[in-house]
């Protein structure tokens, strides 16, 4: 992706604002510090222990025995609980334990989210990325690729399919559910709102689970700042959907869609089509496969 567009060194660190303090994100020693007070790995440890050994007698069945085994009560109750309710819209005890397995446990003073070793946000956007990858390249918006899909696919060798693969199919084994989300953005007059690109906001009483203030993926300098607040909701036919819902009902319906798909010309790819929480990276990746198997052949 580099042939596209340099990369900036944009980490990512979250806080968490729960009912008013600050929290650094992932869980590491900062954040133990400002839960109790400790102030070694070993002190950490030992209230972690204590409050997660009562959790830890069988394999986690869903998200909230796998955080409460993992991390214990205070961080399940304070910084998961809330903010998985509100994203995701069930209960925590109806979530696959795997959506939570994606967020570090650290024993050092280490705020960064993820442990790749290279990070970073395209200068100028995903804008300049989506852009270098287009050129030379016929691009049609607006158009419903399932009003004319015989004359679309007429003009291809391959078609590559990226949205929803129950919709694909006519729904024929059922719906499978997603979830979306709606962004309320605000301009503000002033040079910086909150000091960090992204605050998680984990108390279920509070509508939006975050804050972008966008600024900061790109250490802008601007007199102004645009802020985002994100509300996640239930995607419906209508809305856009961004995030496939991994649980068991869902997962099971996804397998017959995904064996008529493994027989199908078309090529299916993404979080819609592959039913799939993809990050960025592994999107790129699998992308990268798929290209690499189709040509080999
Ligand atoms: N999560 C949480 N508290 C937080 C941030 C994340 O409990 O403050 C959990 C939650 O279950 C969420 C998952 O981690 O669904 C992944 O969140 P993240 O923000 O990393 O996902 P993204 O929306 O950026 O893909």
């Amino acid at each position: 992706v580099n042939d596209f567009v340099p990369f900036n060194r944009y980490t990512n660190s979250p806080v968490a604002n729960y009912k008013g303090s600050l929290f650094n994100l992932p869980f590491n020693m900062n954040t133990f510090h400002q839960l109790w007070g400790v102030k070694t790995p070993s002190e950490a440890k030992n209230i972690i222990e204590e409050q997660s050994k009562k959790h830890q007698t069988k394999k986690p069945q869903n998200l909230e025995e796998q955080a409460l085994s993992l991390v214990g009560e205070d961080i399940y109750y304070k910084l998961i609980k809330g903010y998985t309710e509100k994203q995701w819209g069930r209960k925590a005890t109806e979530l696959p334990a795997f959506i939570i397995k994606r967020l570090p446990v650290r024993f050092t003073f280490d705020n960064n989210y993820f442990n790749d070793s290279y990070q970073g946000i395209p200068i100028g956007g995903y804008n300049e990325l989506t852009g270098g990858l287009l050129e030379g390249i016929d691009v049609q918006l607006g158009v419903n690729y399932f009003k004319d899909k015989v004359a679309l696919d007429g003009m291809a060798h391959k078609t590559v399919f990226t949205g929803k693969i129950d919709e694909y199919y006519g729904y024929e084994f059922g719906k499978l559910e997603y979830r979306g989300l709606r962004f309320a953005h605000e301009v503000l007059d002033i040079e910086n709102f909150q000091g960090n690109a992204v605050i998680n906001y984990t108390a279920v009483e509070i509508p939006y689970t975050r804050i972008l203030e966008h600024k900061h993926f790109e250490f802008g300098q601007q007199k102004k700042t645009v802020i985002t607040k994100e509300f996640p909701l239930e995607a419906s036919t209508e809305l856009e959907p961004y995030y496939p819902i991994n649980n068991d009902k869902n997962n099971s319906k996804y397998l017959k869609y995904k064996n008529k798909a493994s027989k199908d010309l078309v090529i299916f790819g993404g979080r819609l089509a592959e039913y799939k929480y993809y990050d960025m990276h592994q999107v790129i990746g699998a992308a990268l496969a798929k290209t690499k198997k189709l040509f080999d052949n």
